[in-house]
Parts: C-alpha cells; structure tokens; sequence
C-alpha cells in the first residue's frame, strides 16, 4: 500500500479527525487544513481544524476559517492529521496537548526537512503544495470538490508558490489548479486576498525595517523589532513576506529577514534563488523548509542570531559558487 493510500485508509476508519498545521500559519496550512475539513465533514465525518496560531487576516476569507480554533478543540478524536509540518516543535505546544491523548498520528507534508513523526507519513516535497496532496487524496476519499474544498486547496497552490511564480509550478499543477477552477474556486478573487493584501501598518513595518537593508556577497536582509512594530501600530506576523520581497532585488542571491520576537527569541525568514539551499541553513538552526524558502527561530541576542544566520548562507553561497566554476 503507497502512504497516500494509507493515510485515505486511516481516514476511512477514523471516527473525528483532528486537524492541525504549524506556528505563523500560511496559505497552504489553512487552506489544506480546511479543505480537509470540508472534505471529511462531506463524507458525515466529524473533523475540526486547531491551529496554533490565529488566521492570518489575509485568509478569514477562507470557508470555515471562522471554526478554526485552538486547544479548546482538542476533545476524544482517535485521528490527528498534521498538514504542512516539517516537525513537532514546528506545530509548538498543540502537538504535544494534542497528541498525549490515545490519537493515530497522520503527518502529510512536502518539507524536505520532515522528520516522519506520525504513525503514518505521507511526505512529498516534489509537490509545491501540501493541498496539491489533499487535492490527490480526494478521490481516494470519494469526495469530488465543491466550491469551499476548491476555494481553500487553491489557495495553497497560489500562496505556497508566490502566485505560480516559483520554479517548482509544475505542468500538472496548473492542470490541479484549472480543475479547482472549474469545480468553483475564484482564482482572481484567491489571489487578491490571499496574496495581494496587505496592512497600512505592515507597508510601514517594511518601510522601518528596509531603512537598515544590509548587503553582503549577495545576502542582502533586514532586522525588525518590537520598537518598529510599535511605532507602525504592527504585528509579529507584518515581517511575513518581507524576505521574499527582499530576494526582488536583483543583485541577490539570498535574502533574510530577522524579526526580533516579543519574547526576544529571533524569528528568521530565508529565500534564495535556483540552485541555493536555504533549507539547510535553516536547519542548522532547528528549523527547516524548502531549498528556496526556509526558517527557523534562534536565541537571541540579535547581533549573534545574524553572524551566525549570515555567515552560514555566505558559506552556502561561495560552494554554490564552487560547484558552478567547476569544468
Ligand atoms: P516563512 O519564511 O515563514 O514563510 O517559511 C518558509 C518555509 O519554511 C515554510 O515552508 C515554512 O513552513 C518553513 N519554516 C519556517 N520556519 C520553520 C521552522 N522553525 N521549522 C520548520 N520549518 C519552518
Ligand atoms: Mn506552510
Ligand atoms: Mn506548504
């Protein structure tokens, strides 16, 4: 039996699922978690969505991302199903609540970084997005999307790929991706809520913390404090997106943004082009991702946080470098 046709089996025997994704959730955690949801709750399964942190505002369109919850949601279910996760600690304290309890532990991802922690793991970093997986899973399940599934499984494709911008947009992506359209999901309307919307107070958080921009052998990053987030009236979450933006610039290779937590830890965003491995920075550091999109989150202070973080993307670049000139 393939994992994937084990993970549909043990969905079939479930009786209520738990789903749950990781910390700072994205498109592809809240849309693959409630196309799930919606999934199941078709086939008259009870299913419930917890997250560790809230929805981001740039989701709350999503259907059901009102009924997202938290821990209060944990209760008897006998199935927890943790999309999107690379590990425990990437999920925090709510795959411990959640898991201490008699639960079959399903783990579906893409990281490479996944360290198979489920009684059952369905890992495929070939796919872009962990709701591609979920779209696959579907007919296996006997479900056919209606608009909700389609609406919440697009988004991933659009947010996990930068809107069809990375290099991983495969052929048979855009065809998922059509036929999510054509079941109902509002492909213009997905893109401009999920991907095009942002804050007064996050553009000002940007425009505090680019103030610092840095430039070194191709790195380029930023720092941001709970000082600016004062001053521009933002959230710990405003920092999402700025690394991406930073790796726009194009005399770079790599980008980093450094967001100094409430709590002093630092929270470490990387990007890098084609041929470069940010996921195996970030995991020097505890964290993990994908080559081109990866994190973690270090101790502080600061100054040690981004030596540490610069030089070993500086290393990364010069056997990139290495590599390439060899004949
Ligand atoms: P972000 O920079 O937060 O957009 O994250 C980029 C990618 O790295 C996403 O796939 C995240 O799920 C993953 N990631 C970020 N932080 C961590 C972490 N601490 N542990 C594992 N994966 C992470
Ligand atoms: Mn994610
Ligand atoms: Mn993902």
């Amino acid at each position: 039996m393939s994992s994937q046709q084990a993970v549909a089996e043990a969905l079939h025997q479930a009786r209520s699922v738990l789903i749950l994704s990781h910390t700072n959730p994205d498109g592809d955690a809240v849309g693959s978690a409630l196309g799930l949801m919606w999934a199941l709750r078709s086939l008259r399964l009870r299913a419930h969505v917890a997250l560790p942190d809230p929805v981001p505002a740039n989701l709350t369109f999503l259907p059901g991302a009102n009924s997202v919850g938290g821990q209060e949601l944990v209760d008897d279910q006998d199935v927890c199903v943790v999309l999107d996760s690379s590990s425990p600690q990437h999920v925090g304290d709510l795959f411990e609540y959640a898991t201490a309890r008699e639960c079959r532990v399903i783990n579906v991802d893409h990281h490479v970084t996944n360290v198979r922690f489920g009684h059952v793991n369905w890992i495929n970093p070939a796919c872009p997005a962990v709701a591609q997986m979920i779209y696959w899973l579907l007919p296996l399940l006997g479900v056919s999307p209606d608009p909700k599934i389609a609406t919440c499984l697009l988004t991933g494709f659009v947010t996990d790929t930068n809107g069809f911008s990375t290099p991983n947009t495969t052929p048979r992506l855009l065809h998922d991706a059509a036929e999510l359209v054509t079941a109902g999901a509002p492909l213009a309307d997905i893109i401009r809520e999920a991907h095009l919307n942002r804050s007064l107070a996050q553009v000002r958080l940007w425009a505090q913390a680019l103030q610092s921009l840095c430039f070194e052998d191709g790195i380029v990053w930023t720092v941001n404090t709970p000082a600016m987030r004062r001053a521009a009236g933002a959230t710990e979450r405003d920092s999402s997106g700025l690394s991406t933006f930073l790796l726009t610039i194009r005399e770079a290779h790599m980008a980093a943004s450094f967001t100094v937590l409430d709590d002093g830890r630092i929270r470490v965003s990387l990007r890098a082009r084609p041929g470069y491995d940010v996921a195996a920075v970030a995991a020097r550091f505890g964290g993990g991702g994908h080559p081109p999109a990866a994190g973690a989150t270090l101790d502080g202070p600061l100054d040690e946080a981004v030596t540490l973080v610069i030089s070993a993307m500086k290393a990364q670049v010069a056997d990139y470098s290495a590599t390439v000139e060899q004949p």
